[in-house]
């Protein structure tokens, strides 16, 4: 009979956020899966616990992923944990479940610390519905297309970032949303310096052009307004804006002054009008 693999939620921060029943999983598995090893075993050390540890992370999780199925076949049962938070979100995890659900390996789940749900309960906004975005792409292309997916958004968003792409993260969410909208910006969770920021996209693109930005964040924005929603679609809108540069109003200013007027992002109207010319 296969083993179970067992994905355990590790703290984000504050290591008294170890669940009980996650210390006795990880004590009682036959070995523990572990992003990075060196990260995982402060954790064992720091609660007595002693068991063999493999690498499992994004880089080797092909090769890696198939020895796991192999022993959980064979058997053995494992604990998945990553560096912090909850395996699989945002995290390598995902593609081991997958395997288990087709390989017919059981998967349990030991529910712990995660980060954006932390995040949203203490943004101060809207919690009742939203949409976890994780980090957005690198590359430009993919990243312009998922923000123009989201121009319309009511749903209060969730982001996560890593603080050197912090920058550019707030200057494109203040392009793609305007710099009105509200964001908290939730840093360092659970840890000494955690604290909560509750700006304007365009404070906070401010405030980090000056400050450095330090720690873990997770950037929560608020979903667009029920009443912003544009009375036109949009294609009637990249209308307007190509009709306006053809009476030479520059392309930039018009997509500018179409979105003021019909709510519809002004990178959206621009990156569209920019295709269709
Ligand atoms: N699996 C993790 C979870 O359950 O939250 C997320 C892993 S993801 C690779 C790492 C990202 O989570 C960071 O870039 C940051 O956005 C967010 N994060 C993790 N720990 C955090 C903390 N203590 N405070 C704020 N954000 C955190």
């Amino acid at each position: 009979m296969a083993g179970t693999l067992y994905l355990v939620g590790t703290p984000i921060g504050n290591l008294g956020d170890l669940s009980p029943r996650a210390a006795e999983t990880l004590a009682s598995v036959d070995f523990i899966a572990a992003e990075d090893t060196r990260v995982s075993l402060k954790l064992l050390n720091h609660f007595g616990i002693k068991k063999p540890l493999v690498s499992y992370y994004e880089h080797n999780k092909g090769e890696s992923g198939a020895r796991l199925i192999e022993r959980l076949l064979a058997g053995e049962s494992c604990a998945l944990v990553t560096d912090a938070g909850m395996p699989a979100i945002s995290d390598p995890g995902e593609d081991i479940v997958r395997l288990c659900a087709e390989n017919g390996v059981p998967v349990s789940v030991i529910p712990g610390p995660c980060a954006a749900p932390s995040a949203l309960a203490v943004s101060g906004l809207p919690t009742g519905r939203f949409t976890f975005e994780g980090f957005l792409p690198v590359g430009n292309k993919e990243r312009r297309e998922q923000l123009q997916s989201l121009s319309g958004e009511k749903r209060t968003m969730i982001f996560y970032e890593a603080p050197h792409k912090l920058r550019k993260t707030l200057s494109d969410l203040c392009d793609s949303f305007g710099a009105d909208r509200r964001i908290s910006l939730v840093r360092e969770l659970t840890k000494i310096h955690e604290e909560v920021i509750r700006v304007s996209l365009g404070e906070a693109a401010l405030l980090y052009s000056e400050a450095e930005p330090r720690g873990e964040f997770v950037l929560v924005v608020e979903g667009a307004k029920e009443d912003s929603a544009p009375e036109i679609s949009l294609d009637e809108a990249v209308g307007l804006v190509l009709a306006e540069t053809e009476k030479g109003v520059p392309l930039k200013l018009a997509a500018k002054e179409i979105s003021a007027r019909c709510g519809i992002a002004k990178s959206v109207l621009y990156n569209e009008a920019v295709k269709r010319r």
